[in-house]
């Protein structure tokens, strides 16, 4: 069948919407006709070259929709069921999935990352080209073909484009506060940056009953949101951060911090604001192959913890569906975190407008 899709062919290129081919689902595969996608920091990556991925390629990982068809072998998805997109499908039974981290599944990283189904082929073609498929998503399509594995039912009551934000801005957030980083009731959470990811942390510190919580953002306006959703002070990184927050914690610093940018040299300040025995947690993804020097002598004498977390440490078919229990439920709030709708055919200016700071989450909308 013919179907819409936002293409990228050259890094450094806009988004072009063409006409491309999509074959029907094949075995442990899911049709989805596309509700809404986020417009994540990832993809940009992918549109600049930070990222290298085979081109075309169709970006969008944060996506939802509605299920209009499935392969052999994938009947435990309804046509008509509501979905949100993970991607980072897991096997369920490597060695990761069976110890709680199926967010490390090693077994689907290969072909994921390569922009390919889980067989190492494509459904896409464009002109007779061989299109891959971003996370083996290509949520920027209005339909799209995707593994059984990286589709999470949903509960239909809730809005698809808040549903597409829990498939990675949510996830990755909330979860960095919950799983990664297992936030406790009174403790202090500093969090860097205010983005969607930030957002969703600083939701995720309320959720697990953190107090204080300071946000920090370069940008006035992006202080003032991260109030809304939960921050109890809010600091320009300009600012004395380090005073203010010691301020805040009786000298000492935070019990966590939290870095959801992905800058190594705000990495670095973020280990400064840690007290001694707690944790930095650093949820944004930077490109890969950046470094960071932390000063190993102090990590030692005073037994910091610094963790990673991918994905917020997220167990996809588990969580999806408690992030929006939690929504519905009027406790985690996704509604404000879309500043602006946009259609397929304005995402170039969608991705203006995030690389320029206008947005919590933009979010383009199929009509
Ligand atoms: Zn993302
Ligand atoms: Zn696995």
């Amino acid at each position: 069948m013919k179907t819409s899709a936002a293409l990228l062919t050259h890094p450094g290129q806009p988004f072009r919407i063409e006409a491309v081919d999509l074959d029907q689902p094949q075995a442990n595969e899911v049709l989805i006709r596309i509700a809404a996608v986020g417009v994540c920091h990832s993809d940009w990556h992918l549109a600049t070259g930070a990222t290298r991925h085979p081109m075309p390629v169709i970006p969008g990982h944060e996506g939802a929709g509605v299920v209009e068809a499935v392969g052999p072998g994938a009947d435990d998805v309804k046509v008509g069921d509501h979905v949100a997109l993970n991607w980072a499908p897991a096997c369920g039974s490597c060695f990761y999935c069976l110890h709680d981290r199926s967010n490390l599944c090693e077994t689907y990283t290969a072909p994921v990352w390569a922009g390919m189904m889980l067989d190492g082929t494509s459904r896409i073609r464009w002109n007779g080209q061989t299109v891959y498929s971003y996370c083996g998503l290509a949520a920027f399509s209005r339909r799209t073909v995707v593994p059984r594995n990286s589709c999470v039912v949903i509960r239909k009551d809730v809005p698809l484009e808040v549903a597409a934000l829990v498939g990675c801005a949510v996830a990755t957030g909330v979860g960095a506060a919950m799983f990664t980083a297992g936030v406790k009731s009174g403790q202090s959470v500093v969090v860097l940056g205010c983005g969607g990811v930030g957002l969703s942390i600083i939701q995720g510190a309320r959720l697990c009953g953190a107090s204080p919580i300071i946000a920090v953002d370069s940008q006035t306006p992006k202080i003032w949101v991260a109030k809304h959703f939960g921050a109890q002070s809010a600091i320009l990184s300009s600012d004395d951060v380090l005073g203010i927050v010691k301020r805040h914690t009786n000298g000492r610093g935070a019990d966590h911090v939290f870095e959801a940018v992905g800058v190594p040299a705000l990495q670095e300040k973020a280990l400064d604001l840690v007290r001694p025995g707690g944790t930095l947690t650093l949820a944004g993804l930077s490109p890969m192959g950046t470094t960071t020097n932390f000063p190993s002598a102090l990590l030692t004498r005073q037994e910091k913890t610094i963790k990673g977390s991918y994905y917020g440490t997220v167990h996809a078919p588990r969580d999806f569906p408690l992030l929006l229990d939690l929504y519905h439920s009027g406790k985690l709030n996704l509604d404000d975190m879309i500043t602006r709708r946009y259609r397929l055919d304005q995402i170039n200016e969608a991705y203006r407008d995030m690389a320029e700071g206008k947005l919590a989450r933009g979010v383009v909308v199929m009509e």
